[in-house]
């Protein structure tokens, strides 16, 4: 009913609406039906909707409600990606994305500046899903900065694992060479390309294995201020290849101060 194709009758290239007496499909002028699938803003022949807007025309207007910044006019900062998001050949996939409630509700509350419109801001939104697809977007459209995606989907992991650390010393810990050691260089790999699923697995075990040791330390009533070489030797000792990824953080630990002048990691002999 929909379709644009050939007309078998007048040959003309249009949307088929029609049946001929065969029940092919043809064009609204050779079926004889009086009204037209004109949209009445931009005159493009299509399905219409509501208003008797095609599809495009629709979604211009949903997004230019949604991103109005609550002075009636669009949140300026968004417009480049509503000029993107119209630009789409399937104005319709569009259409059914924004009837999402939660893509609906990131939408009001970045044109009305409820949420920052940066990283940070939305980082601290959910469902993540939901999130990730706009912030592409949202690159894509130079309305931010391009980030790497790799490098987000590994903070927004941190924030989850961090979330069940018990003891709140180890999570700090964790997070101080999160901060001073994996970010920094994590950062510097990815200015010079993309990072890779391996590079994020990597850190991703450093993390693992320096909070399983940490644990394995309380066990052994240890902090890591008393942990001695005959500990770390232990620890090693046992499942070697698993827990070697540890590794990075104890070196770090050695060579940086702890934090809040917890001084250095000194191994007692
Ligand atoms: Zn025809
Ligand atoms: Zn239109």
């Amino acid at each position: 009913m929909r379709v644009r194709s050939r007309c078998p009758n007048c040959r003309a290239d249009r949307l088929l609406p029609g049946r001929d007496a065969a029940g092919t499909p043809v064009r609204r002028d050779c079926a004889g039906i009086p009204r037209d699938f004109f949209c009445d803003r931009c005159g493009f022949e299509g399905l219409l909707l509501g208003g008797r807007l095609c599809e495009r025309c629709t979604l211009a207007d949903t997004l230019g409600r949604l991103l109005n910044d609550g002075t009636g006019r669009v949140a300026p900062a968004l417009q480049p990606l509503i000029t993107a998001l119209l630009e789409t050949d399937r104005p319709k996939s569009r259409l059914i994305w924004l009837r999402n409630p939660n893509v609906a509700r990131l939408l009001r509350g970045l044109a009305t500046g409820t949420i920052p419109l940066t990283h940070d801001g939305l980082h601290q939104e959910s469902p993540w899903r939901t999130v990730a697809h706009l912030r592409d977007l949202l690159m894509d459209s130079g309305v931010l900065p391009r980030v790497d995606r790799q490098f987000m989907l590994y903070q927004r992991w941190l924030t989850e694992r961090f979330a069940v650390i018990e003891d709140p010393e180890h999570r700090r810990r964790l997070e101080h060479f999160v901060t001073w050691h994996q970010m920094r260089c994590l950062r510097s790999k990815a200015e010079k390309g993309p990072l890779g699923h391996s590079q994020i697995s990597q850190a991703k075990q450093e993390i693992t294995q320096a909070g399983a040791f940490l644990a394995w330390l309380a066990d052994r009533d240890r902090t890591i201020e008393h942990c001695q070489q005959a500990d770390l030797d232990a620890w090693h000792t046992e499942k070697p290849a698993t827990r070697r990824p540890a590794q990075t953080f104890l070196r770090w630990c050695l060579t940086s101060p702890l934090p809040e002048g917890g001084g250095f990691l000194r191994l007692a002999p």
